[in-house]
């Protein structure tokens, strides 16, 4: 601070080279007792030396204009209320106006998340419609409207919304009567919702590894893993990436087996041509905040078959018998979505090209900013037969220590993610591994997320 301190009658010249030394980048003047009598920035003396003044003149108390100062013990709330936008640094003097200390305040550099929802089209207006409405629980026209506009979009007969894509995959497991002594395969490299469900539901989990170039189930690792206890696979399309899902079908076929997506991650994508969520017996979508469509919380099972999507609506509903009110026939669960998250997810179906669109374009944003560093990033693989989504831009960081890089894009605000924990490298999970799985293993540890939500904004990354 002594560096900032100038004496009046020191000539304007030298206050300039205090300024421009100054780590504040301004001067406070004091006057022969010490006491502070001023404060100056280059800017004041620009404006000086436009009104006739000299360099070389000497500063004097004339040149002085009023300032904000506080006093000595007061409280940042305080200090604070001093602060505005021309005026970032508040002397602070003691009782004799001596200055002691000075109170800096930063802007800072606006936090950047991994995610953030994008609400700015008919989101509020149906929320405001269907609160007004007061039909707020799980019935009321949104319900039906979001499951039959999903359903549509995904090109499967049936949409049932739950509420969440965790209970989406375990209803479905229930309603398929998998449980004790069954066995379900799933993919070491996904979020523990995969796994937990099947655990929910009583069954036993078989993780089978990942392929290379999609992170997704390796098809040619799972007929291995199957016995005769095998009941279904949960294929998870991965950060968006189609699984192969020829290959897993056929085997599906061939040993009897129920495929269940989770496609929690891929709103929209493709595969041959035909929507994830589409191409299985079943398949389950989350409509978490962080997904591609929100509904806050909320989740869909979509199955094309009749029967199963009756078993599916009466678990959802405490296992009531639609046909006869308070007659149970099993035990069920209340899974139900409510009606003020569907209308959300009514708006976010209008916009959903669009809203896939956007993160496309971001991505491509993020690779052509990153084509211009010396950072070596491999990103997500586009395949041959699968357009894949960008639920978060995702990529290997190639010759990098993965913290260093996520630590250092802390300093900037902004959320960069680590890839999920392979299960198997979980102690909880390890023990449900049919093999180690060394491709999930290699990829989780270099696998990294950006940013990517509708109006992310990437100028922290064009800095670099
Ligand atoms: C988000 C997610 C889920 C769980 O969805 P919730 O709505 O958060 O319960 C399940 N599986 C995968 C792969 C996910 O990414």
């Amino acid at each position: 601070m002594k560096d900032s301190i100038c004496k009046l009658n020191t000539s304007i010249r030298s206050v300039l080279t205090y300024i421009n030394a100054a780590p504040a980048g301004i001067a406070f003047i004091v006057d022969n007792k010490d006491v502070l009598c001023g404060v100056l920035t280059d800017g004041d003396i620009r404006r000086a030396l436009i009104a006739g003044r000299d360099l070389d003149d000497n500063l004097t108390s004339s040149d002085l204009a009023p300032f904000v100062k506080a006093k000595r013990g007061e409280n940042i709330e305080s200090l604070l209320s001093k602060t505005s936008k021309k005026v970032r640094i508040i002397p602070i003097v003691d009782e004799d106006d001596k200055l002691v200390d000075y109170f800096r305040y930063e802007h800072k550099t606006k936090f950047t998340p991994i995610s953030e929802p994008s609400l700015n089209g008919n989101e509020y207006k149906y929320l405001e419609d269907a609160f007004l409405s007061t039909w707020i629980s799980s019935k009321g026209k949104y319900i039906n409207q979001f499951e039959e506009e999903f359903a549509k979009y995904i090109g499967t007969k049936h949409g049932i919304a739950v509420s969440n894509g965790t209970v989406a995959i375990h209803i479905i497991l229930e309603a398929l009567g998998i449980g004790a002594g069954d066995e379900v395969i799933v993919p070491d490299l996904t979020f523990a919702a995969t796994i937990n469900t099947v655990l929910h539901a009583g069954a036993t989990p078989v993780i089978v590894d990942i392929e290379e170039d999609s992170w997704c189930i390796d098809p040619s690792k799972i007929e291995a893993a199957i016995t005769p206890k095998t009941k279904a696979i949960i294929p998870v399309h991965i950060y968006g990436q189609p699984c192969d899902m020829d290959p897993i079908m056929a085997i599906a076929d061939k040993h009897n087996l129920t495929v269940i997506e989770d496609a929690a991650e891929a709103h929209g994508a493709t595969y041959k041509g035909k929507k994830v969520g589409s191409i299985g017996h079943a398949a389950t979508f989350s409509f978490f905040s962080n997904k591609i469509v929100t509904t806050g919380e909320g989740g869909m099972c979509m199955v094309h078959d009749d029967e199963l999507n009756e078993k599916i609506r009466i678990l959802r509903d405490h296992g009531m018998n639609p046909n006869k009110k308070y007659w149970h026939d099993v035990v069920g669960y209340n899974y139900r979505m409510t009606n003020l998250q569907a209308a959300i997810g009514c708006a976010q179906i209008e916009r959903i090209d669009e809203i896939i669109r956007r993160r496309k374009e971001i991505e491509s944003e993020y690779k052509k900013i990153f084509a211009d560093t010396d950072y070596k990033i491999e990103w997500q693989a586009d395949l041959e037969n699968r357009e894949r989504v960008n639920w978060l831009v995702s990529a290997k960081l190639i010759d990098m220590e993965r913290q260093e890089f996520i630590d250092f894009f802390k300093t900037k605000s902004v959320d960069i993610r680590p890839f999920f924990f392979p299960l198997s490298a979980m102690p909880l999970y390890a023990k449900y591994a049919h093999t180690e799985c060394e491709v999930s293993h290699r990829i989780a540890k270099i696998g990294i997320s950006f940013p990517t939500f509708n109006h992310v904004d990437l100028e922290v990354f064009k800095q670099l």
